[in-house]
């Protein structure tokens, strides 16, 4: 068995006028996060995680801001197509451990169907995902409700 390793961090602002999108689940809240598709930090770091274990680059390089097809784009397809690329490599997810920075809301009502979105999405059973949700103490650009973070550590496998 082969084994690699990735580790994926995303970071986006929060702004009023959007929708807020974590981890594939539509959470209604006051503001959303900014960005060129639909912002999903978490699927962005978990994707990041992806490339980073299979060593191609980042999302960034993948799915660029300055390209029309990814506009509005669904982080779950991006993830699809991120998945596509790892088992194009032969590997397979053995398990997921992601961090959301978040001051609020109580995402804890969430966490599970997120976590069964992304695991359809790796082809994995729910308990090889795992997320944790933690505040940034009202400190820092988590903790004044700027912006949200998220971080990826994911584990491939190949026979
Ligand atoms: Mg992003």
């Amino acid at each position: 068995m082969t084994f690699r390793i990735g580790q994926g961090t995303d970071i986006h602002r929060l702004v009023e006028g959007r929708k807020l999108i974590l981890g594939g689940v539509e959470i209604p809240w006051e503001k959303g996060l900014l960005g060129h598709s639909d912002a999903d930090v978490v699927c962005h770091a978990l994707s990041n995680a992806l490339l980073g274990a299979i060593g191609e680059g980042d999302i960034g390089q993948h799915f660029p801001d300055s390209d029309p097809r990814y506009k509005g784009a669904t982080s779950t397809t991006l993830l699809q197509v991120v998945m596509a690329l790892v088992k194009a490599r032969g590997y397979r997810v053995g398990n997921a451990d992601l961090t959301i920075l978040a001051e609020k809301p109580k995402l804890a009502p969430y966490k599970e169907e997120m976590r069964r979105n992304l695991a359809a999405v790796l082809e994995v059973e729910p308990t090889a995902v795992n997320i944790k949700a933690t505040t940034g103490e009202k400190m820092g650009f988590v903790g004044r409700e700027e912006g949200m973070m998220a971080e990826a550590v994911v584990l491939l496998e190949k026979q």
